[in-house]
């Protein structure tokens, strides 16, 4: 696929299922009350629920979901996504009524806190949070502490007798809602905060006391003042309408929009906001927060797999501010009570949800609260371990846990890792944040990495840590490196998801960015050097270390038994030398669908000929040279039928214009015409006889044989001969002689008449026989649509779909890159029909082809070959239109058995609902 797809994630549901918006869901599961906009959740009762995730968010779902399990959630409401595209389509207005019912839900959340929002004897403050149906990067982050002002926060201080806490949080709250809300650059905070420390004489945030805090306020309002305008408003309804505001904005903001376009989002109505109850995990050194997974998201192993901060709030933790502590070892320490709990939790959230879980929590003076959880990013490794180890703990079931694995993932375990025995210099160490091995020159920024890849270089992207503007950088990246942040930290959650290769952390790095220089003890590397990442275990090597092909062991080997076990689709390769068979066939390959003979003749040996064999002016002398080139075609298929064991192995007949063979400029012209004794002139002239206006439609395909049917007797020959050859050897043998490009049956005939007389006159001379099948690609529409005809000939069909889909929708496969990105773009076309199958055109015709073949040749083999045979959606269709196979290139096997299976396995999962519907 030449759209980066490797990034696939187990967590993330891609455009297809995501097509349902909130505003038109229909139906008893994911619809709301009509007209109602704020769902309430709150001492153990929640108006929405897990189900729905396109109206609420899944923030939002899975909040309302775990209040009424019941786990320790602070109280809340959500406004829904609909709530976002009704703001949108007004040309971004809050819709009428909309703050009247956020007021009564305020008072909901009043009465169950026993708190009063604005009320300095006992203020309840709240957190405003965005939340689409998938989490998103790129959307407004987290204000927290809304409802503080001036008087608020005396009467905070008074009431918890805590004042540094509470102008702690004070601070915050103006730092974030000037940043987040309005726009005032993060950074014009950070240099006043900055110059309170040094004043000071401190270095951490937590060493500021009461009145540096104060002074810290007092600087941040002017600060606030000075860019808004206007002072830091005092009304906490004014505050929360606003935070309200710019979560909507934060939609359509640029980089929420390339975030969905990266990931195929789309059909999505808007981002829920949740409001919720402050929890406070920087009342002191009894209370902290915390992110974790209930299981290793990097490896699938069964372990408590999380960080936490002593006296800290919201995002201290992701943001890399201050290093945070693992908590499966350091938190007993701190509190045996609340890593107990912890424990507890995993399993409550794992039975609950049957998928591991990324969650948040905070815990307030000993007392812990749930802010969040969602399935957990994976990679694909610990996808699959996880899977399969969840089955045999009977928490799913095989189906289930096949169809839990992304079949267009599997890409990354396909990948190389390091070869073990590769020498290497360690030059840092960090956290293993995403596996993998990479290898790549260093770029310091994501938009050098974006330009440098173009330019066709391997970028390992270096930054003290990424934020959600690095995307594009990232996304291109062979590898990222990072100096701060833990594995929780942006880089490493991203990475994880796209399956790119990250160290985290590698503390020990200096990096300047403005000169482009990283440094380690004393050495410097800059944008020409080359270094290798270990994602796996956390490494950083100087230079390219050598890499190792990957293999099918495990866990990954028992999902592709169980796929096995459900797919009824076969799977083939694209293979045209022993070596390509031989990876297929570790990788499960059952058969070749697709053996291009050409490639054979570009071997430097072996073009000579061929040129020699073109540039002939009679069919002697092509025979002549034809001659020549036999030996070395029979030799290739010798070695194709040794290492398919008897596995059906589809030949094409040469295919493409003879003009790709000849020399085209001036130099290599010359140098052909002196090794074959003729004249520069003669060579030009064959060169330009042989010029098409469109050589994709021109003499090509079938067209050549019919032409010289020469050509197609030394091919069928050298094919039957290696056929007797290897059955002589006691291995079987099951040749398929594919005639590509045919439009008429009578093409066809013309050819098989020549077919048959070369092998019968072959397995004469070798005194043995041979089984063979004869027949076609469907390439021409107009064999699709005279397929019944064609099938009085052909005893197979292989829909060779990259031309089908050319020569359907008329658009040059060379050439359509000069406007398909605009269909993409204004999205005429959904996807490029050149990698995903065109169901409604092109489908169509494989369809119809399909039955009328089958309608006078009952057992009509039928199979694809192309592009398409590895893209998973377009697998599934091929299983759906009742195709025996698809073929594909070796290393997309695996991914094709996997797709194979999830086609099967929905199919019967929807015949059995439909079943159960009648009844
Ligand atoms: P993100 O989408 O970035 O995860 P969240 O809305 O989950 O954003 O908020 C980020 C962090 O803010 C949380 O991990 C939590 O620490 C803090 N937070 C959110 N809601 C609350 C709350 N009600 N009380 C205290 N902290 C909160
Ligand atoms: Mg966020
Ligand atoms: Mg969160």
């Amino acid at each position: 696929m030449a759209r980066n797809n490797g990034n696939g994630t187990a967590t993330l549901t891609r455009g297809g299922s995501s097509r349902l918006s909130s505003g038109t869901t229909k139906g008893k599961s994911g619809a709301g009350k009509k007209g109602k906009r704020v769902y309430f959740f709150g001492n153990g009762k929640a108006e929405g629920g897990a189900h729905l995730k396109d109206l609420l968010g899944g923030k939002g779902a899975n909040l309302a979901d775990m209040t009424t399990v019941p786990l320790p959630v602070p109280p809340g409401f959500t406004i829904t996504t609909e709530t976002c595209g009704e703001y949108n389509d007004a040309g971004q207005k809050l819709p009428r009524g909309l703050m009247e019912e956020v007021r009564k839900n305020v008072a909901k959340v009043e009465r169950a806190t026993k708190k009063k929002f604005g009320n300095p004897k006992n203020p309840l403050l709240v957190a405003a949070r965005s939340g689409a149906k998938f989490s998103m990067p790129g959307m407004m982050d987290t204000v927290l502490n809304i409802g503080l002002n001036d008087k608020v926060v005396e009467g905070m201080a008074k009431l918890t007798g805590n004042e540094r806490f509470a102008y702690d949080s004070y601070r915050r709250l103006i730092n974030m809602f000037g940043d987040t809300v309005m726009g005032v650059d993060h950074h014009h905070f950070e240099t006043e905060l900055s110059a309170v420390k040094k004043d000071k004489g401190v270095e951490l945030d937590t060493d500021l006391d009461t009145e540096s805090l104060k002074e810290v306020v007092r600087r941040y309002k002017d600060v606030y003042k000075q860019h808004v305008g206007k002072p830091f408003p005092q009304d906490p309804f004014e505050q929360l309408e606003a935070a309200i505001e710019a979560v909507f904005k934060s939609w359509m903001g640029d980089r929420a929009i390339r975030y969905r376009e990266l990931n195929d989002i789309r059909g999505l109505r808007g981002t829920a906001v949740n409001v919720q109850a402050m929890v406070f995990g920087n009342m002191g050194d009894d209370s902290a927060t915390g992110v974790a997974f209930t299981r290793n998201p990097s490896t699938g192993e069964d372990e408590f797999y999380g960080e936490f901060l002593v006296n800290a709030q919201g995002e201290d933790v992701v943001a890399g501010i201050r290093t945070p502590l693992d908590c499966k070892t350091e938190m007993v320490k701190w509190s045996a009570k609340a890593w107990k709990e912890l424990l507890k939790i995993k399993d409550v959230l794992e039975a609950r949800y049957k998928d591991v879980q990324d969650f948040e929590f905070t815990i307030e003076k000993g007392k812990l609260y749930m802010l969040q959880t969602r399935n957990g990013k994976r990679t694909t490794a610990a996808a699959v371990k996880i899977a399969v180890d969840m089955t045999k703990e009977r928490l799913i079931d095989r189906p289930t846990a096949v169809l839990r694995i992304d079949p267009q993932s599997l890409d990354q375990l396909l990948h190389p890792t390091f070869n073990p025995k590769a020498e290497r210099t360690v030059i840092a160490k960090g956290l293993p944040a995403s596996p993998g091995a990479a290898v790549g020159k260093i770029a310091f920024t994501a938009e050098e990495a974006e330009e440098r890849v173009g330019k066709g270089e391997k970028i390992i992207l270096v930054r003290r840590e990424t934020e959600p503007a690095d995307i594009g950088g990232m996304h291109v990246s062979e590898g990222i490196l990072t100096s701060t942040g833990g594995m929780t930290s942006h880089a490493a959650v991203v990475a994880r998801g796209m399956g790119t290769p990250c160290v985290a952390g590698a503390g020990s790095l200096h990096i300047d960015t403005e000169k482009k220089r990283l440094s380690v003890n004393g050495k410097n590397y800059g944008v020409d050097d080359w270094i290798s990442l270990d994602g796996a275990i956390g490494e950083v090597y100087e230079g390219q270390v050598e890499t190792q092909e990957a293999s099918l062991t495990g866990a990954f080997k028992q999902i592709m038994e169980w796929a096995d076990q459900y797919r009824t689709l076969k799977v083939r390769t694209n293979a045209d030398t022993p070596n390509d068979a031989e990876v297929a066939r570790n990788f499960g390959a059952e058969g070749i669908g697709l053996c291009r003979t050409e490639h054979m003749f570009f071997d430097v040996l072996r073009i000579h000929t061929m040129r020699e064999m073109i540039l002939a002016s009679d069919t002697d002398g092509r025979r002549a040279a034809l001659a020549k080139l036999l030996p070395y075609q029979k030799e290739d298929f010798v070695g194709i039928f040794r290492a398919m064991k008897g596995l059906p192995v589809t030949i094409r007949l040469l295919d493409p214009p003879l003009h790709e063979f000849l020399p085209h400029n001036d130099q290599d012209q010359v140098a052909l015409a002196r090794s074959l004794g003729v004249t520069p002139d003669q060579i030009r002239q064959r060169v330009q006889q042989l010029h098409e206006a469109n050589p994709m439609l021109g003499h090509r395909g079938d067209r050549l044989a019919v032409t010289y049917p020469e050509i197609l007797e030394m091919q069928v020959r050298a094919i039957i001969e290696a056929a007797c050859e290897v059955k002589k050897e006691g291995v079987k043998v099951l040749p398929e002689i594919m005639i590509p490009l045919v439009g008429t049956k009578k093409e066809l005939d013309y050819l098989k008449t020549y077919t048959d007389e070369t092998a019968k006159a072959v397995m004469k001379e070798q005194g043995i026989k041979v089984d063979y099948l004869y027949g076609t690609m469907i390439e021409v529409p107009r064999a699709a649509v005279t397929a019944d005809e064609i099938a009085e000939t052909a005893e197979f069909f292989s829909f060779g779909t990259n031309d089908l889909t050319q020569m359907t929708f008329g658009y040059s496969r060379d050439d359509v890159n000069s406007f398909l990105p605009d269909y993409l773009k204004k999205e005429i076309l959904e996807r490029d029909p050149f990698q995903s199958i065109d169901v409604g055109g092109v489908g169509q015709l494989i369809r119809m082809a399909v039955e009328r073949g089958r309608s006078v040749r009952q057992d009509l083999k039928c199979g694809i070959c192309g592009e398409h045979g590895g893209d998973p959606k377009s697998v599934e269709f091929c299983h759906d239109v009742g195709l025996n196979y698809v073929s594909c290139s070796p290393f997309r096997v695996p991914i094709a058995r996997l797709a194979a299976a999830h086609a099967a396995i929905k199919q019967e999962q929807q015949a059995s609902a439909k079943k159960s519907r009648k009844k």
